[in-house]
């Protein structure tokens, strides 16, 4: 079978191309693509029309994918053809001081992957060394990829540190929302969450959030939320997983003095958000960023799925063959579906 690849050419433009079956350099390793899964990012990356870090257009698109090892370069000792793999969306350079002190999300040469949207998928040798994990043999191809978002999700909640006891609120219930919400309150965290979109709020329920909140899309949130606070003055964390500026805003005024905010979504470049310094100094508030992953966040994730805690189904809502990957994002962005699986061969 020949390759067949989504490429993003422009905003909401993507042509499938087809070409020969890319072959392994040296160090490089060729995966047959078993699943790959739609993301919240890859909604934004197709309406503008790239990204400011991951992606120039023109460009392989997908970066949530798992697979089979078909394929080894010379000089890779680590894989051999026939192994189940997901394969990280970026790579760091393994040398700066960044990721010698365990912060290779903010590697000063941090080199990403696009192209889960493929048949095959070749893995540059920095990948084959730095960002390939073998999938344990209880998890599908499908719900090992989601160990991309559930890092990133395992990143944010570890920059945030939640504690028993606590109350935070959740802005955006999106598959990272869900994410949040699910691993939060397996860990035996409340959070509520807020979304203008029912049915994503009776999955946050479902997942386990302590309350759900119905929002007006676009209009400022955080009265309403608010008055779902436990305690007077706000919750104790607040976080933003809508990449809008008008859920920052909501996040940073939701918490209580000596309340931590996440700022998760990214919001498009150029944006800028007010910032109440009154409130930050004298409220002591902690104002914090999350990008990306590493791979000890990599590693856990998808320690975390093999374990079996998390409903994947939940976010897995269905599949569809690499030919629809345009509608597929279209259920993404008409919230017909969490995450689209997208399946590039036909089974059997
Ligand atoms: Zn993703
Ligand atoms: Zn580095």
């Amino acid at each position: 079978m020949e390759q067949l690849s989504a490429w993003l050419t422009g905003a909401e433009t993507i042509e499938l191309r087809e070409a020969p079956v890319p072959q392994p350099g040296p160090g490089e390793l060729l995966i047959r693509i078993g699943a790959a899964v739609t993301c919240g990012t890859d909604v934004k990356v197709y309406s503008r029309g790239g990204h400011p870090r991951m992606l120039e257009v023109p460009s392989p698109f997908g970066h949530e994918v798992a697979g089979t090892v078909i394929g080894c370069g010379a000089g890779i000792e680590n894989w051999q053809e026939g192994d189940r793999v997901v394969v990280s969306n970026s790579a760091s350079c393994g040398r700066c001081d960044f990721c010698a002190r365990g912060s290779e999300n903010l590697c000063t040469d941090l080199v990403y992957l696009n192209g889960a949207f493929s048949r095959y998928l070749l893995v540059p040798a920095r990948f084959a060394e730095r960002g390939v994990y073998r999938i344990p043999d209880q998890l599908g191809f499908a719900a090992a990829a989601l160990s991309e978002p559930l890092a990133c999700v395992l990143h944010g909640i570890e920059k945030l540190d939640p504690q028993p006891g606590e109350c935070g609120v959740l802005f955006g219930a999106g598959p990272i929302g869900l994410l949040f919400t699910a691993v939060l309150s397996k860990r035996g965290l409340e959070v509520v969450v807020a979304d203008p979109n029912e049915p994503r709020l009776e999955l946050a329920s479902s997942l386990g959030a302590s309350g759900v909140l119905a929002v007006e899309r676009g209009s400022p949130a955080a009265e309403k939320a608010l008055s779902m606070s436990p305690q007077a003055g706000g919750f104790d964390y607040a976080i933003d997983a809508t990449g809008s500026p008008a859920g920052w805003l909501d996040a940073l005024a939701s918490v209580r003095p000596g309340g931590r905010v996440s700022l998760f979504g990214g919001c498009a470049p150029g944006t800028a958000v007010e910032l109440d310094s009154h409130r930050v100094h004298y409220e002591e508030l902690t104002v914090m960023g999350a990008y990306h992953h590493r791979p000890a966040d990599f590693s856990a994730a998808l320690e975390l799925l093999a374990a079996g805690e998390l409903d994947t189904d939940v976010f897995l809502s269905s599949e569809r063959p690499l030919e629809e990957i345009e509608a597929a994002l279209g259920d993404m962005i008409a919230r017909r579906a969490v995450k689209v699986v997208i399946r590039p061969h036909p089974r059997g």
